[in-house]
């Protein structure tokens, strides 16, 4: 059994209940039991609840370090691989750090950083604007800023796999005609069946599958058009055969989301998604054609 999820939330999960030997939604003891688990895991450097108030930089880049730090420890222990290269998946549990939102970053230049620390995905934004693109949230949508496009240049030259969900309707198509490497939406859902500021329409999704990208269908409650597994099928079979079984994946957001869809329990359930499409081979395969067109060799 294969999984590969485009969205946990691991590191931020850890700070409140066990990750690693739990048993809500998933858990390194959990994803163990896959033949090959691979999961981009998020770096979600946020402090306090979510949404209230906002975080100066120095600390956000703080958190970010705790959260990377807790992936690396996962590693010495044993209990993951990080994948940092093209090719570098191993049987049990692969994670790819990937960071949630730029808002910790003072410049493109701090990408350099984030490669050394092993950082390989990065989303350019959560629910705020920030200094290189508006979000999902915005109420001007200004797409990718000059800086921004700086960014997206230094990311594909160093192997980091550029994210757009949360992001505006113009930061998706800026980064997809910016970019020379496939974008992904690692976990949000088609507009055409749920209207929600998160989920991404039809012009948004060809953008992307442009890019030779993949859209990872995501477990939040509130995008799907059901709150049930079915509604993630729904979504998975109208960007598989609308757009082309190439570029769908599933991002749940295991771990960043407070309740799942019914008959959606945790991350064991991604098989029967694989059953119900008749497509499970796209869902593990997609994803790691992305990783193979991004990363570098080292
Ligand atoms: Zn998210």
């Amino acid at each position: 059994m294969r999984l590969a999820d485009l969205h946990e939330d691991l590191a931020y999960a850890s700070m409140r209940m066990d990750v690693i030997n739990g048993s809500a939604q998933s858990s390194i003891s959990m994803l163990r039991s896959f033949d090959y688990a691979f999961v981009f895991a998020a770096v979600f450097p946020r402090a306090g609840a979510r949404g209230v108030g906002k975080t100066v930089r120095p600390a956000l880049m703080g958190l970010l370090l705790e959260q990377v730090r807790f992936y690396l420890e996962l590693e010495r222990a044993g209990l993951v691989n990080i994948v940092r290269r093209r090719g570098d998946l191993r049987p049990g549990v692969n994670l790819l750090l990937s960071l949630e939102g730029a808002d910790a970053l003072g410049d493109a230049g701090d990408l350099l950083l984030l490669r050394e620390l092993g950082v390989r995905a990065i989303g350019i934004t959560w629910n705020e604007d920030n200094r290189f693109a508006s979000s999902c949230m915005a109420r001007r949508d200004y797409g990718l800023t000059s800086e921004g496009e700086e960014l997206v240049k230094l990311a594909n030259e160093l192997g980091i796999i550029l994210d757009v969900a949360h992001a505006s309707k113009r930061t998706v198509l800026d980064v997809a005609s910016a970019s020379k490497k496939p974008v992904i939406a690692s976990h949000a859902n088609a507009a055409a069946l749920k209207g929600h500021r998160r989920n991404l329409d039809d012009e948004e999704i060809e953008a992307i599958v442009r890019t030779g990208g993949v859209i990872g269908v995501t477990a939040i409650r509130e995008t799907l058009p059901s709150p049930t597994i079915q509604g993630i099928v729904d979504n998975l079979k109208y960007i598989g055969e609308g757009f082309g079984w190439s570029h769908v994946a599933v991002g749940t957001d295991m771990l960043g989301i407070d309740e799942t869809p019914n008959g959606f329990e945790d991350v064991l359930r991604v098989s029967e998604l694989a059953e119900a499409t008749g497509h499970g081979d796209e869902l593990w395969g997609n994803p790691l054609r992305v990783v193979s067109e991004s990363l570098g060799d080292r």
